[in-house]
C-alpha cells in the first residue's frame, strides 16, 4: 500500500471514529455508533499493517491472533457486572503500551541523525508519554482493585498526601530538563528510570487517596488519561491517526469526568488531587437510625396495583441480580393496566456511566419512559410508589442532610418524597461509598428482602 493511500485510509477512520462517538451520545444510534468505530479501527488497522512502513508483517499477524483470541474469550465471558473492571484492565493496557513505546523510542534511535531541536522534541514526548502511560497503568490496577473488591474501597490517608503528589510532579520536572539538556547517556537513563518509578507510584497513589463514592470520576479520568497515553505513543510513533484517535478518547473522557463531577456535586480537581468528601467521618450507624419495616412480595403487588403513577429507580443491585428482564415485564403489565410507570436513573448508578441505561435497553425497556434524574427530581412528591431496586447510594437522603457524610452535597433522587418506598436489597448492608442509609428508616419506606430478580419475579407472579 503507497503513503497516499495509508493517509487517506487514516483520515477515512478518523472521521468514522467521530461518527462513532456522535453515535454512541444516544441510545437510538448507539448500535450504529459502535458498527463505525468497529470498521474504522478495521480499516485502521489493515492500512497500518499493510503501509509501507511496517515489517514483519507474520509477527503481526500471530500477535493479533493470540490477543483476538484472549479479547473474545474475555468478551464472552465477562458478566455486565463485571464491565467496569475490564475497563480498567484495558485502560492499564493502552498505559502499559505507552510506556513500553517510549522506552523503545528512546533505546531506538533510528538511523538518521536528527537536528538538536527535533532530538529535543523528540526526547519531551519519550518523556510525557512514558510519565503518562505509567500514571495511567498503575492508577488503573488500582481501580480495577477497588471495583473488584480486592483493594479496600476506602480512601488512603497518607500524611502530607499532598504534598507527596506535588513533590512527584515537582521532583519529575525536574528530570524532564536533565534528560533532555544532558549528553551524557548515564544521565539521561537515570533520569528516564526516576522519573518511571515516581509516575508508577504517583499513578497507583492518586487513586488508591480516592473514595469509593468519587471512584465514577476515576474511572471516567482513567479514561480519558489513557487516549492521552496513546495519543503520546502516536508522537512516538509518529503515526497520525493514533494521535487523532488518542485525542478523541483522551478529550472525551475529560468531557465525560467533567460531566461525572457536575453529576456528583464534586471539583475535578479536588478529586484527583486526592478525594473530595473523604475527610468526612459520619458513614451513620444503623442502630442509631432506629427501626425498619419488612414487606412482602404480594403486599407489593397489591400496593402496585393501586397505584396510579411509578417510578423505579435501578441501581448497581438490579445488574448483579440480572433483574431487568422481569423488570420490563412489571412495567408492561403496569402499563397495560394504565398505570403511569417511568423510570429515573442516576448519572452514577451501578459501576459504570450508563450502566442503567444498557441493562434497560437490553431488557427492551422503552426509552422514552427512561429519564434523567434532573427530568423527574421534581415530581416523586406526586408519586404513589417509587421502587428502589438495588439502589442505595444514589437514594441516600444523607447527601443532602448531613454535611459531614462522604457523600454530602451529591445530588440524589429525591425517592422519599413519594408516598410509598419500596426498597428492594438482600440485608442493610450499605452501598458503594459505605454509607448506612436513612432512607430505609423512614416511615414511607418498606424493605422487600432477598434477591431483586426473585422479588421481581415473585411480584410478576403476583401481579
Ligand atoms: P450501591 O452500590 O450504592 O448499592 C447497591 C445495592 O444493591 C447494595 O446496597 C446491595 O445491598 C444491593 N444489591 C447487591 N446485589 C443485589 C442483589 N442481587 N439483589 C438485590 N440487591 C442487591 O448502588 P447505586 O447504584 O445506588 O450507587 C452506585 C455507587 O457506585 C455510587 O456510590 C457510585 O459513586 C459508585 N460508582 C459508580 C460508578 C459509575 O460510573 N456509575 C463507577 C464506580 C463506582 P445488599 O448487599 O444488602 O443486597
Amino acid at each position: 500500500m503507497s503513503e497516499g493511500l495509508v493517509t487517506a485510509a487514516y483520515i477515512v477512520a478518523a472521521i468514522l471514529f467521530i461518527f462513532s462517538l456522535a453515535g454512541l451520545s444516544k441510545h437510538e444510534t448507539s448500535r450504529q455508533g459502535n458498527i463505525f468505530g468497529v470498521t474504522g479501527m478495521a480499516i485502521a488497522l489493515i492500512a497500518t499493517i499493510l503501509g509501507p512502513d511496517t515489517g514483519h508483517v507474520g509477527w503481526i499477524i500471530v500477535a493479533m491472533l493470540i490477543g483476538g483470541a484472549i479479547g473474545i474469550h474475555l468478551a464472552r465471558k465477562v458478566e455486565m457486572t463485571e464491565m467496569p473492571e475490564l475497563v480498567a484492565v484495558l485502560h492499564s493496557f493502552v498505559g502499559l503500551a505507552a510506556v513500553l513505546v517510549g522506552f523503545n523510542s528512546y533505546l531506538d534511535h533510528g538511523s538518521a541523525p536528527m537536528m538538536p531541536v527535533m532530538e529535543n522534541i523528540h526526547l519531551t514526548e519519550v518523556f510525557l508519554g512514558i510519565f503518562i502511560g505509567a500514571v495511567t497503568f498503575t492508577g488503573s490496577i488500582v481501580a480495577f482493585g477497588k471495583l473488584r473488591g480486592k483493594i479496600s474501597s476506602k480512601p488512603l490517608m497518607l500524611p502530607n498526601r499532598h504534598k507527596l503528589n506535588l513533590a512527584a510532579l515537582v521532583v519529575s520536572a525536574m528530570m524532564l530538563i536533565i534528560f533532555v539538556r544532558t549528553d551524557s547517556a548515564g544521565w539521561q537513563a537515570f533520569a528516564l528510570l526516576v522519573m518511571t518509578v515516581i509516575a508508577l507510584a504517583f499513578g497507583w497513589h492518586l487513586v488508591a487517596s480516592i473514595g469509593g463514592a468519587d471512584m465514577p470520576v476515576v474511572v471516567s479520568m482513567l479514561n480519558s488519561y489513557s487516549g492521552w497515553a496513546a495519543a503520546a505513543a502516536g508522537f512516538m510513533l509518529s503515526n497520525d491517526l493514533l494521535i487523532v484517535t488518542g485525542a478523541l478518547v483522551g478529550s472525551s473522557g475529560a468531557i465525560l469526568s467533567y460531566i461525572m463531577c457536575k453529576a456528583m456535586n464534586r471539583s475535578f480537581i479536588s478529586v484527583i488531587a486526592g478525594g473530595f468528601g473523604t475527610d468526612g467521618s459520619s458513614t451513620g450507624d444503623a442502630e442509631e437510625m432506629g427501626d425498619y419495616r419488612e414487606t412482602t412480595a404480594e403486599e407489593v403487588a397489591e400496593l402496585l396495583k393501586n397505584s396510579t403513577s411509578v417510578i423505579i429507580t435501578p441501581g448497581y443491585g438490579m445488574a448483579v441480580a440480572q433483574a431487568q428482564y422481569p423488570v420490563h415485564d412489571i412495567t408492561a403489565k403496569l402499563r397495560a393496566r394504565g398505570i403511569k410507570v417511568r423510570f429515573g436513573i442516576h448519572p452514577v448508578a451501578g459501576r459504570l456511566p450508563g450502566h442503567m441505561n444498557v441493562l434497560l435497553a437490553e431488557a427492551k425497556v422503552p426509552y422514552d419512559i427512561v429519564l434523567e434524574m434532573d427530568e423527574i427530581n421534581d415530581d416523586f412528591s406526586d408519586t404513589d410508589t417509587v421502587l428502589v431496586i438495588g439502589a442505595n447510594d444514589t437514594v441516600n437522603p444523607a447527601a443532602q442532610d448531613d454535611p459531614r457524610s462522604p457523600i454530602a452535597g451529591m445530588p440524589v433522587l429525591e425517592v422519599w418524597k413519594a408516598q410509598n418506598v419500596i426498597v428492594f436489597k438482600r440485608s442493610m448492608n450499605t452501598g458503594y461509598a459505605g454509607v448506612q442509609n436513612p432512607l430505609f428508616f423512614k416511615e414511607n419506606t418498606q424493605m422487600l428482602f432477598g434477591d431483586a430478580k426473585e422479588s421481581v419475579d415473585n411480584i410478576l407472579r403476583a401481579l
